[in-house]
């Protein structure tokens, strides 16, 4: 056996080099000296220093870097106490890098968010009766002294809570040496969730699609399915299912949820199924609880995470199910630094680990559905809600039949509907995917339009505060009287809607109507999560909402809903804008009648015999889905065909312009893949920095990374005033 120790004889033995990736944008992982005596593996956490800093990283597998300088290899710092990131997690994080053509290093800082988590949580003080009486006893003694007498050790406020006393009783006991302190692990932030707590007996085509899936379960290894069924079909009972299963086989789960900080009733209704609440992540958590959350999925004491997209990179210690609700939404894409699907990624982390990967949507992407129809995915339907509630009975209102009166935006038919329900008491929703009051100023007199400085885009009034802003960059200046070019007094105008200023005009018809605006800006995620539960308690006659409206609330007394511009998403010029349309409207249409009144929905619409409107009034999915999958295939896009996309802004437009040439000049030849662009982007401008688009369009097996790395690779080189931005299967075409 070797000995390490420095030896008395012969040489002194070399210190072992091993690779440690950090969080900087370099391709590999950096060199680094263990010092003797300490132990690191693969996986292992650790700090090190990187030029004049201390910096986080992980040692990381592959070959120990032997070729540097050993005069200029630095030692690791320190390693910390906590759980190696597992060889799973190693590999998929190497595998998000390469597929999203992301440093190695930054993908696996996602997995690192919470740096005080690995040290162990510190112990809490605890009281242990150490047998001795106290001089006095008062009945509020008594009352802890009996609690205490068995000799089991309590936390000072548990003991408190528990006798029914305050503190200051237990702290006048300790200080008479009635207790002993003791030290004892920290509680578990959620206690352990029971799989057979309160399971509701499914109903006929429920139970079918849980022995589907339980099926899988049973079976092992990887798999996908996608629970495709209407809003209100019982889809969340029966992955409710899949996760009881996979706990009595003792595996943690993993449920990715769009908007979970808006969510609150979903936790509370796991918690009535499993006894307990699931461990939650999102970037709204305080940083303690975040830590805990980081450290307890890592330690195996929590058994469930809802969470984000981000969730996918907490290192759980043995994962074996994520359910991915909502698998369409947009939401799931991560579109900053490392730019990733997180739906895609988490069929990605099963396939690497052999797990059974869920998928759940009213309304699949055409994605999902393609991978159906090709055997890859096996699909579950559900195919009505569950005890007949009946789906919204939905209409669409033409409006160039049935216009406005002058300057507002709602057709008499929908006020029409909203006063009826009013009368009955019920609720109205109305939906317009805009905030604030208007999306566009302008002046009368010279029409000059007020836009943001710094970006390429209107400047939106706000009038609640009182100051038109940028929604790109966040820019705001206080609602101006006067032109800035003509200087005439008074004479701008608001064009055009947004959810403050139908909120005006609802109440204007409805003065005694209870009126609420949902809009993101309009308050935090506490604010918003009261607002929700407002509503869902009767509280508010008409909301107008955002689409934060649209996810997954349950509204008992909600029976309209009236989309005010159902045309809106059509005309951007993305691949997949029917797509999505069908998709928002769906779900917010989905939002009536879930406790089965009956119930309505209204769409406004310019464009009644578009498909996408009549598959949402005949509630045929199947042929707009049809032929929008044709519409993919014919057009080799995306899943027939792949796209890169690439951004390349840059102070000047010039400079913009001519590093995207370069680079569109630096692409190898490969017959399947073509390059569009580059053209400036649709937003030109954002934060001052002029932006330009390259689409490299390939075929469904095209390697599409290796062309675009080697693109790079002999592009111009990058200057500190470039940035190039590469977005592997892009969502968002702006
Ligand atoms: P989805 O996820 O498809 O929108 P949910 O699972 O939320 O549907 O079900 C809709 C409503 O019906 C919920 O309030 C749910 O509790 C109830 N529900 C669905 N299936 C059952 C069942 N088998 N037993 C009791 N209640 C059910
Ligand atoms: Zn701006």
């Amino acid at each position: 056996m070797k000995d390490d120790s420095p030896g008395l004889f012969g040489p002194l033995p070399t210190s072992r080099v091993v690779p440690v990736l950090v969080p900087m944008p370099a391709p590999v992982a950096y060199s680094y000296s263990v010092p003797a005596g300490m132990a690191v593996e693969a996986g292992s956490i650790v700090q090190v220093p990187l030029g004049p800093r201390q910096v986080i990283g992980v040692v990381w597998d592959g070959p120990d870097g032997g070729s540097v300088d050993p005069k200029k290899l630095r030692p690791i710092s320190k390693v910390f106490d906590c759980p190696p990131l597992d060889k799973d997690m190693r590999t998929f994080l190497d595998w998000v890098a390469a597929y999203t053509l992301s440093p190695p290093g930054y993908v696996a800082r996602m997995a690192l968010r919470a740096p005080a988590a690995f040290d162990p949580e510190p112990m809490v003080e605890g009281f242990r009766f150490s047998g001795i009486e106290p001089e006095r006893m008062t009945p509020a003694r008594r009352k802890v002294l009996d609690l205490a007498a068995d000799g089991l050790s309590w936390t000072k406020s548990g003991l408190a809570h528990a006798s029914g006393v305050s503190a200051s009783v237990i702290d006048g006991l300790a200080t008479q040496g009635v207790f002993e302190t003791i030290f004892l692990p920290p509680p578990p932030l959620v206690a352990r969730p029971d799989p057979d707590f309160a399971a509701h007996r499914l109903a006929g085509p429920q139970k079918e699609a849980a022995d589907e899936i339980l099926d899988g379960i049973a079976k092992g290894g990887f798999s996908v399915a996608l629970i495709d069924g209407v809003t209100g079909s019982g889809k969340t009972e029966v992955y409710f299912e899949a996760i009881a299963e996979t706990l009595r086989r003792g595996k943690q789960v993993l449920i990715l949820l769009p908007e979970i900080a808006l969510t609150a009733n979903f936790l509370e209704r796991f918690q009535d199924r499993f006894g307990a609440k699931p461990g939650e992540w999102h970037s709204d958590l305080a940083t303690r609880t975040r830590e805990k959350v980081w450290r307890q999925t890592a330690t195996g004491e929590i058994r469930v995470v809802a969470g984000a997209r981000s969730a996918l990179f907490l290192p759980f210690e043995e994962l074996g199910l994520i359910i991915v609700d909502e698998e369409h939404d947009p939401a799931f894409k991560q579109e900053d630094r490392v730019f990733y699907n997180a739906r895609d990624m988490a069929v990605v982390r099963a396939r690497i680990s052999g797990f059974p990967v869920v998928l759940v949507s009213a309304t699949p992407s055409v994605e999902s559905q393609v991978n159906c129809q090709a055997g890859r995915y096996r699909r579950i339907h559900l195919p009505t809600r569950f005890a007949d509630a009946a789906l919204p009975d939905l209409h669409l209102v033409d409006m160039r039949r049935h216009p406005p009166e002058r300057g507002g935006f709602l057709s008499p038919i929908l006020l029409k509907a909203i006063g009826k329900t009013v009368e009955r008491q019920e609720q109205a929703l109305l939906f317009l995917n805009r905030r604030g009051y208007a999306p566009l100023t302008l002046c009368r007199v010279c029409g000059h339009r007020f836009q943001c400085p710094q970006c390429s885009s209107w400047l939106v009034e706000h009038r609640f505060r009182g100051q038109i802003q940028c929604h790109q960059c966040g820019y705001a200046e206080p609602t101006p009287q006067a032109c800035p070019e003509c200087g005439t007094l008074d004479h701008l105008v608001a064009c055009g809607p947004g959810v403050e200023r139908i909120a005006e005009e609802v109440e204007r018809h409805f003065p005694d109507a209870r009126t609420l605006v949902l809009s993101s800006d309009l308050g935090g995620v506490k604010r918003l999560r009261l607002e929700l539960e407002a509503i869902a308690n009767g509280e508010a006659d008409i909301v107008i909402g955002t689409q934060l409206v649209a996810k997954g609330h349950n509204f008992p007394l909600m029976t309209l809903v009236g989309i005010v511009d159902a045309d809106i998403g059509l005309a951007n010029g993305d691949p997949r804008a029917a797509e999505r349309t069908f998709q928002l409207l769906s779900q917010v249409t989905g939002r009536a009648g879930r406790t089965g009144r009956k119930s309505h929905g209204l769409l406004q619409t310019f464009q009644p015999m578009h498909p996408v409107m009549q598959a949402l009034v005949s509630g045929d999915a199947t042929a707009f889905y049809e032929r929008e999958i044709a519409e993919r295939e014919r057009a080799a896009l995306p899943p027939f065909g792949r796209l890169v996309s690439i951004i390349v802004s840059a102070d000047t437009r010039p400079e913009a312009e001519t590093h995207a040439r370069q680079l569109r000049q630096s692409a190898p030849i490969e017959r399947d893949i073509a390059i569009l662009g580059p053209a400036e982007a649709p937003l030109a401008l954002i934060r001052g920095r002029h932006r330009f688009r390259l689409l490299v369009h390939g075929r469904r097996n095209s390697d599409m990374q290796g062309f675009v790395r080697q693109m790079l690779a002999n592009g111009p080189k990058e200057r500190k005033s470039i940035q190039v931005q590469v977005d592997v299967d892009p969502q968002s075409f702006l």
